[in-house]
């Protein structure tokens, strides 16, 4: 049966856009659908947008350093209507950026929504119906708020944050994962009186408990005043802002509310019944080791699947999608010791088993320092900095690595190496101490600090 494309990719996100031109540069003819703006959560509304604010918000401290160091330097005030001129911008080119790779790549892209009419037929939005021997979707997630008693229509989500037309005096963030800390952090850092309630016991859920415990007291001790055991229990518009009251009793009005409460995959209204696609209970895409769904011929990368949620691994299970399908070579996707970094102030970088699910798998020692790094002793600032190593007692791998320092997403990229390489401790000495830095604390802890 001859079709319109070889691959027909729904989304155009990093993910759905790499699997498009990397099977269209192997001579395959290639569609993609995109129903809002080229590049997807990453480009347009999450990590690039994100990381351009987290610079932003940095400035004022280190602005404030400088003087201590002897500058003279008054930062005056943010103004919000010039950086998000000069964000809008980049994210425009960017998303030129994204539509220029696929029309270079022979690519047939359409700015509109795609449905799937049956498993091999996409149907668009204009009506057009085109036919695909592969179908990849691509389509990603999207920020959803808490369904509780109140209007938490009232809060705004991730996505808002970039069009803001003023930046509030106050805002409360209700979550305690990624994007909730984050945003914490950049929200104090360009001075915006920042509250933020999670309804556990310590933000950041699931990482290493000590290095996340080092996360929120640096977020307090900047500012951000951090409510745990807390939950919004009723909210209303008043005084222009928004009344909250919160679940452990305080009731206070903030000029905005952020629901960072988790995403859920956008796999609703896509004609998946017109297949036999599997959805999961939390509507993620069920597919296999090879990102394949129950329907032979339709694929699903991404947010949309529920796997692991970052831009790199949506990036490479498209790349093992197109080497599966079009090369001829089976290839699974690898989602096991993928390095992570969360952008607060300061950042966590982290790969492999936290010291409290490794000590549930094995016997293991922990070689943890933590510190006042040279560059704020120097000017009297309490700032703290750890640096962790967790290994197995039996076999001397290190099993993860966490570091909460400035910069310690750009450490824990190259710390990722030795560790997915299944480096020892031993093999960790053997490397040579750069020396003045932070990170040299991982060749140099010489005893650990606990075994278990
Ligand atoms: P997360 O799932 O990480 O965090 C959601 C937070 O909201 C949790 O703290 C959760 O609490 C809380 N929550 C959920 N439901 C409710 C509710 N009804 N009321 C109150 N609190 C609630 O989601 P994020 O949105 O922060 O991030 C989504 C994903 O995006 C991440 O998992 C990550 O994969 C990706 N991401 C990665 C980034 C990076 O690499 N730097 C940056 C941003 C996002 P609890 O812990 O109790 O469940």
């Amino acid at each position: 049966m001859a079709f319109d494309y070889d691959l027909f990719v729904i989304g155009g996100g990093s993910g759905g856009v790499r699997a498009a031109r990397v099977a269209a540069a192997g001579g395959a003819t290639v569609g993609l659908a995109e129903e809002s703006r080229m590049g997807g959560t990453c480009v347009i509304r999450g990590c690039v947008p994100k990381k351009l604010m987290v610079f932003a918000s940095s400035y004022r401290a280190s602005v404030g350093e400088a003087v201590d160091y002897g500058w003279s330097a008054d930062l005056g005030d943010f103004e919000w209507s010039k950086f998000q001129t000069r964000l809008h911008g980049e994210l425009d080119r960017l998303e030129n950026v994204y539509q220029n790779l696929l029309k270079n790549s022979g690519v047939d892209y359409f700015l509109e929504r795609a449905t799937i009419a049956d498993p091999h037929t996409i149907a668009l939005a204009s009506g057009k119906k085109i036919s695909a021997k592969h179908i990849l979707i691509a389509t990603g997630g999207r920020p959803v708020r808490p369904e509780e008693n109140f209007d938490a229509s009232l809060g705004i989500v991730s996505d808002d944050i970039f069009n803001l037309e003023t930046l509030p005096k106050s805002m409360l963030i209700v979550g305690g994962g990624y994007i909730a800390c984050e945003f914490a952090c950049i929200m104090n850092g360009l001075g915006v009186e920042t509250t933020l309630y999670y309804r556990g016991a310590q933000i950041l859920r699931g990482f290493d408990d000590e290095a996340r415990g080092l996360v929120a007291d640096q977020m307090k001790s900047n500012g951000v005043d951090i409510h745990t055991g807390a939950n919004v229990l009723d909210m209303k518009e008043q005084d222009g802002g928004y009344w909250v009251k919160g679940s452990h009793g305080p009731e206070a009005v903030f000029d905005k509310v952020l629901f960072a409460t988790g995403r859920t995959p956008n796999s609703d209204n896509l004609g998946l019944e017109n297949t036999s696609v599997e959805v999961g209970r939390r509507g993620e895409i069920v597919v296999d080791e090879y990102s394949q769904t129950a329907q032979p011929s339709i694929y699903a990368i991404g947010d949309v699947t529920n796997r692991v949620n970052l831009t790199p691994v949506a990036i490479r299970e498209g790349m093992a999608f197109v080497e599966t399908v079009f090369n001829g070579n089976p290839t699974p996707v690898d989602h096991d010791l993928i390095p992570s970094a969360i952008f607060t102030q300061p950042e966590m970088g982290t790969v492999g088993l936290s010291e409290e699910d490794a000590r549930e798998q094995e016997p293991i020692d922990v070689y943890c320092t933590s510190f006042k790094p040279m560059q704020q002793s120097f000017i009297g600032r309490d700032d703290r900095v750890m640096m962790k190593l967790v290994v197995s007692q039996k076999t001397d791998v290190v099993l993860g690595c966490h570091i909460v320092a400035p910069a310690a997403g750009e450490m824990i990229q190259l710390a990722g190496i030795a560790v997915k390489m299944g480096a020892t401790k031993a093999q960790f000495d053997q490397v040579c101490a750069v020396h003045p830095t932070m990170s040299e604390e991982l060749v140099t802890m010489k005893t650990p600090m606990r075994s278990a």
